[in-house]
């Protein structure tokens, strides 16, 4: 089979590998569809896995199920969750399960951007049906997911109002999910025309001066992160959310923080909380990523599709290994 192997961040390689076999407790997977992230271009992010197959928002199709596989069928369709908390330690049982020490020691082999993928057996629990849903609005279950623990740790109320810092795809998804949630005023600062009539299109409103209760930045950089700090209502939080650089300094006024009781929270990833909340809604058809997709690409062009992501010329590249 063949997989799309990164061996730096800007430089990947298609390589025909052995055929993934699955064991007793694991199952094997056509991958239908696997979505590339802002991560997965983030060179501080992920230039310390490499070389390997990356992506991680994973939709597949079972291909064979281990012995002891009880309940996952072939030809069923599935969710497939790249990491699992161990659900036990200090911090899952504080509701940091991303942080999970066990949390990123599990993986599909190779990787998301490969043809077929074994499911180790610690992730063949998270393993989620599709149960109709389309394989490419699928592929944001991750996505969603991220964006949904974010929102999380905003603590959002109904009836509160929450300002989007950036309305690339995981911005366009926080609107999305914030109206899904009921928030009541959502707003959003977005420089570009497009991604800013696409976020006004889900139902958001462009921020002026309005103060806010909550703020979620999805824009790299120190700017976004005062701009979002600069809105927050007294007793406001915010939520760091796009991968910053290493070394990038907190641009806040610690004196304002403290007289207006701010409050600075940071989301990674998801967990499988996370990701069950996602489908539900994606299922539901409380949220419809798919306008999201603009580029839909065969496993060939892994390459193209992170350097377009780079360039910041794709809301969503999804790749399709069957093309
Ligand atoms: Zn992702
Ligand atoms: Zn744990």
């Amino acid at each position: 089979m063949r997989a799309a192997l990164s061996l730096t961040p800007r430089e990947v390689r298609l390589e025909e590998r052995a055929e993934p076999v699955a064991g007793d407790d694991e199952v094997v997977c056509a991958v239908l569809a696997c979505g590339v992230c802002a991560s997965d271009v983030n060179e501080a992010y992920v230039a310390r896995k490499l070389p390997r197959v990356i992506g991680h928002e994973i939709v597949g199709e079972v291909l064979a199920v281990g012995a002891d596989v009880r309940h996952r069928k072939v030809g069923e369709r599935v969710v497939v969750a790249h990491h699992v908390p161990c659900g036990e330690c200090r911090r899952c049982r504080r509701g940091h399960e991303t942080l999970c020490r066990g949390f990123r020691t599990s993986n599909v082999d190779p990787g998301g951007f490969a043809e077929r993928i074994r499911v180790p057996g610690e992730l063949v629990g998270e393993l989620l049906p599709l149960d109709g849903l389309d394989p490419l609005a699928a592929s944001f279950a991750e996505p969603l997911g991220c964006v949904l623990r974010a929102l999380d740790r905003l603590a959002l109320q109904g009836g509160e109002s929450l300002l989007v810092v950036g309305a690339g795809s995981a911005g366009l998804l926080a609107i999305a999910a914030a109206h899904a949630r009921a928030v009541e005023a959502v707003w959003v600062r977005e420089p570009r025309a497009g991604r800013l009539e696409r976020a006004l299109a889900l139902g958001a409103e462009r921020h002026g001066d309005e103060l806010v209760d909550a703020a979620l930045v999805c824009a790299p950089g120190p700017r976004a992160i005062a701009d979002a700090a600069a809105a927050l209502a007294p007793g406001g939080t915010l939520c760091v959310y796009a991968v910053p650089d290493p070394g990038t300094p907190l641009p806040l006024d610690v004196h304002d923080l403290f007289t207006r009781e701010l409050a600075v929270h940071a989301s990674w990833g998801a967990g499988p909380a996370d990701i069950r909340a996602a489908v539900a809604l994606l299922r539901a058809g409380r949220v419809d990523p798919r306008p999201l997709v603009t580029h839909r690409l065969p496993l060939a062009e892994t390459g193209r599709g992170l350097e377009l992501t780079r360039r910041g010329e794709t809301l969503k590249a999804v790749v399709e290994p069957w093309r």
